[in-house]
């Protein structure tokens, strides 16, 4: 019995249909509300581990609801919507979503992002009980010791590209955005110099991935972002 507990907020009952018949078939316990603002009272009262939420809703914008469940959360949010433009995805992460998917969305892509986002779940500690080392994959972090292995050999990163893959592991599994990177790598001086993330992203990732023929860690989101992915 898969005992996490879906909060879904669809006003398309077609669509809320489709997503609670396809959690009910894999055992998810789930609740659903038709607006924003059911929504955001569910959310509040009966604390469910994952909120999958639609963006157009009759009476406020899905971004509002991400919002306004953020200043008491970090529930993970899933935003399944018709809105396919960067601009409206940046805005849902932006916001604090965790995760979206593009309608129309297969049946299985929703139940993978589901599974990642457990994953993320029992991952997600608070901070002073954070393990001192990260591990995934061959990566291993000490974050107490400033340092970077792969394998048995150690990684010689720059400042920056240090405190880039800092971020992205402590985020594993969540998709950040380039502003996002950008406040928390650079801090109160970022410029919105995406460019320069790009570099540092580029030879961070030339350093993790030399001879693995191809992007494992660092998955990009063209003009959205980056995230770090679970490698098995
Ligand atoms: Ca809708």
């Amino acid at each position: 019995m898969n005992k996490v507990q879906i909060l879904v907020i669809e006003d398309d009952e077609p669509v809320r249909n489709l997503i609670t018949t396809t959690l009910k078939a894999r055992d998810y316990h789930y609740i659903a509300a038709d607006s924003g603002s059911s929504g955001i009272m569910m959310a509040a009262s009966k604390n469910p581990d994952i909120i999958l939420l639609d963006l157009g809703l009759p009476d406020m914008d899905g971004v509002e609801v991400i919002e306004r469940i953020r200043s008491w959360t970090n529930t993970p949010i899933i935003v399944i919507s018709a809105r396919s433009e960067d601009s409206d995805k940046i805005a849902a992460l932006d916001a604090g979503a965790d995760d979206y998917l593009t309608k129309p969305f297969s049946v299985e892509e929703l139940l993978a992002r589901l599974r990642a986002t457990q994953r993320r779940l029992a991952f997600m500690q608070p901070e002073n009980e954070r393990p001192a080392v990260f591990c995934n994959g061959n990566l291993k972090i000490d974050y107490s010791a400033g340092c970077v292995f792969m394998g048995e050999e150690e990684l010689h990163l720059t400042p920056i590209e240090y405190k880039l893959l800092c971020v992205l592991s402590q985020n594993m599994g969540k998709v950040l955005t380039h502003r996002y990177l950008l406040e928390n790598v650079w801090g109160s001086s970022w410029e919105n110099d995406v460019a320069s993330l790009r570099v540092f992203m580029a030879t961070l990732r030339k350093k993790l991935e030399r001879g693995t023929g191809g992007p494992r860690y660092i998955q990009t989101h063209i003009g959205i972002g980056y995230r770090m992915l679970k490698v098995e």
